[in-house]
């Protein structure tokens, strides 16, 4: 149908566009006319949308990039914002964030999925929805969850969810869904930690000026997610690239995702916490890995080989990503453990890079750590309820 299709390149241009105003600073009309091979006339139209609905501003400003004055699109700020609940192994972190970009609001809650109830997500809900404030106007809720799967858009057939996963690969998202749609006629999407801290990259990090890149996600769980061409690649069932439950030993050990021997069993914060147990010098200690990481910066020789190991297992699960998704940059981020420190870790995953991928390609994989970690997720929450909230336009 002609008509639907014309719709969509329309939706696309615009979604295009505001991508290109987050991803560049001091763009204006001409630029984006150049890049896209759109006619000004279509430009203009959509730019004037995009103003009068209050997404971006335009300035008239010396630019010190370009070393000239004129009118430079940006985002709007103090228009829109984005909330993010992200339901993690240990607690939900809640969130706002302007669309621009700055997160005005941020509170951890300490509390299992076992302990979760109607009662306690209401309240959650109500002082994150209390503190969207300064004039700005919701544009979505985010649900976030480690896992197996997401449905890119509000939660449905929960029960066959429910039977097949449990927190945090599950989360009750239709209750949420309900709270959030009946009080505050705020809309939910749901997405994967992975995938969604990918998109913070891409819009807003590391990922900013590559179209084909990798997010490696290690902490307590494994995750990964590819960015090709420009796009987050979502699989059949809308799943993030589960890095951690690739098997790599086929007789190991049980894992929870009902697999055996996953690289996240050799990998996971979690199961090195249980394997130093093991270790005289670790054993009955709080926080092992984080003093393993402690020691082995300090020169203990024991601590540098064990964290040698450690960082080789993670190498492991990155020399897969590569060989399969041949990307032009590996982001290493973490989540859920704030002690990480990342630049030992991507040494060794560099040098196993250098060493074992097919040498063509070797040179060319660049790894880096993230600057935005636990943000990311705030941030990708912005780029996915705009993708939503544009492609429906
Ligand atoms: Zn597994």
């Amino acid at each position: 149908m002609p008509g639907y299709n014309l719709n969509n390149v329309k939706t696309n241009n615009r979604y295009e566009i505001i991508q290109k105003i987050y991803q560049n600073v001091d763009i204006n009309r001409n630029h984006i006319t150049r890049e896209m091979g759109l006619t000004n006339s279509a430009v203009t139209k959509i730019i004037n949308s995009l103003i009068n609905e209050k997404y971006i501003s335009e300035k008239n400003y010396l630019s010190a990039i370009r070393n000239r004055r004129a009118r430079y699109l940006s985002i709007c700020e103090g228009s829109f914002g984005v909330i993010t609940l992200y339901f993690g192994r240990h607690g939900i972190t809640a969130a706002i964030a302007d669309i621009c970009g700055k997160i005005i609001y941020s509170r951890d809650y300490t509390i299992t999925y076992s302990m979760m109830d109607e009662v306690i997500l209401n309240e959650i809900v109500d002082e994150t929805v209390k503190n969207v404030s300064g004039g700005l106007s919701c544009l979505g809720c985010i649900g976030v969850t480690p896992g197996i799967r997401s449905d890119g858009e509000a939660a449905g057939d929960t029960e066959a969810l429910q039977e097949k996963s449990q927190a945090p690969y599950f989360w009750d998202m239709q209750k949420l869904d309900a709270i959030l749609k009946d009080k505050y006629h705020i809309p939910l999407f749901t997405e994967n930690d992975s995938n969604i801290a990918l998109l913070g990259e891409k819009w807003f990090g590391k990922g900013k000026n590559t179209d084909n890149f990798v997010l490696y996600n290690i902490g307590r769980g494994i995750g990964s997610s590819v960015c090709i061409q420009g796009k987050l690649l979502r699989g059949y069932h809308n799943s993030s690239i589960e890095i951690g439950h690739v098997t790599i030993n086929f007789e190991g050990p049980d894992c929870d995702c009902g697999n055996r021997g996953c690289l996240e069993l050799y990998t996971g914060m979690d199961n090195w916490e249980k394997k130093l147990e093991d270790i005289p010098k670790y054993a009955g200690q709080q926080n092992r890995l984080e003093a393993l990481f402690l020691n082995a910066r300090q020169g203990d020789n024991e601590s540098r080989r064990l964290f040698d190991q450690y960082a080789r297992m993670i190498a492991e699960g990155a020399l897969i990503l590569a060989t399969m998704f041949s990307p032009e940059k590996i982001i290493v981020t973490t989540n859920e453990a704030d002690f990480f420190h990342l630049p030992p870790i991507i040494e060794i995953v560099k040098k196993e890079i250098n060493t074992r991928t097919f040498s063509t390609r070797r040179q060319k994989i660049c790894v880096e750590d993230s600057d935005l970690r636990k943000t990311g997720y705030i941030l990708g929450g912005i780029a996915l309820v705009l993708e939503k909230q544009l492609f429906a336009a």
